[in-house]
């Protein structure tokens, strides 16, 4: 996963820093948004990942022909 698909639930900043190397998504628990300090958590990583997935399938569907 792109670290550049997250983005701070408080002010909308792309600037998250991730606690530690991680490809997991628990890993992104602890997420800090640099713009307002948000810390992201688990519900956030949860809600966060769900709107890429579906965003992922969505361009499938849509590249997919037809
Ligand atoms: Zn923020």
């Amino acid at each position: 996963m792109e670290n550049g698909s997250f983005k701070c639930p408080e002010c909308g900043g792309q600037n998250i820093k991730v606690p530690a190397e991680t490809k997991s998504l628990e890993g992104m628990t602890g997420a800090i948004c640099v713009d307002c300090s948000r810390e992201f958590t688990k519900d956030d990583v949860i809600a966060q990942a769900r709107e890429v997935a579906i965003n992922r399938v969505r361009d499938a569907i849509q590249r997919s022909p037809k």
